[in-house]
């Protein structure tokens, strides 16, 4: 039985059409080629290489670049306009609140990041927690102690906690601790993924029953 719902929050809460995340993606990879001294088109190369080992741009950074201002990097990568784009989202609103259990956030994103879209979604006061990289000292899904630490702060089990993510090797993270993920899919890319897979956050009834 699910008794707490943990979501993702870029292209899960929001559509992936809206372009935000992308525009995220190029300002980082930007600020992280300029830091490194290389074009974008090495950064992203070599950022591609070091995925398997850290799931995030800044943590790759720091752990291998040497790189220490956080601060920084989240304001190049998160200026305060970027989420002007988005409109609110009432349907949502209704459909999260009439879910029949809590609900909190897992980003791999800063605070003021999920604030703003927050709110420009009107979505205030929904979620119970929201567990952003500084919470979690800077590491990233899909490490395992980072969803483990949000259930603890959740007093909740991977199996009675439904993570929902957009990325497949989130949601992969998460089944291998025991827990139950679903994989939003809204372009219905990954066809042959092994897990549960949702178009619509609608879906979500399915597991809650
Ligand atoms: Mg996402």
């Amino acid at each position: 039985m699910i008794q707490y719902l943990l979501f993702d929050l870029d292209n899960v809460l929001y559509s992936a059409r809206f372009g935000l995340e992308e525009k995220v993606t190029q300002r980082v990879m930007q600020y992280a080629a300029d830091y490194l001294r290389l074009s974008t088109e090495e950064t992203v190369i070599l950022r591609k290489e070091g995925e398997t080992r850290y799931g995030t741009t800044l943590e790759w950074l720091m752990a291998e670049k040497g790189f220490t201002d956080i601060e920084d990097y989240y304001r190049a990568g998160h200026p305060e306009d970027e989420a002007d784009a988005l409109p609110a989202d009432p349907e949502l609103r209704n459909f999260l609140e009439a879910l029949p259990c809590p609900k909190a956030i897992l980003t791999n994103s800063n605070r003021e990041h999920v604030d703003r879209i927050l709110g420009r979604l009107g979505l205030e006061n929904i979620f119970t927690h929201i567990f952003d990289m500084r919470w979690n000292s800077f590491k990233g899904k899909p490490r395992p102690e980072v969803f483990q630490r949000a259930l603890g702060a959740l007093g909740t089990k991977p199996d009675n906690t439904l993570f929902i993510d957009d990325y497949p090797r989130h949601v992969n993270g998460y089944i291998a601790i025991g827990g139950r993920g679903v994989l939003l899919d809204e372009f219905d890319v990954h066809k042959n993924y092994p897990y549960p897979r949702i178009r619509k956050l609608e879906e979500l009834v399915n597991f809650l029953q």
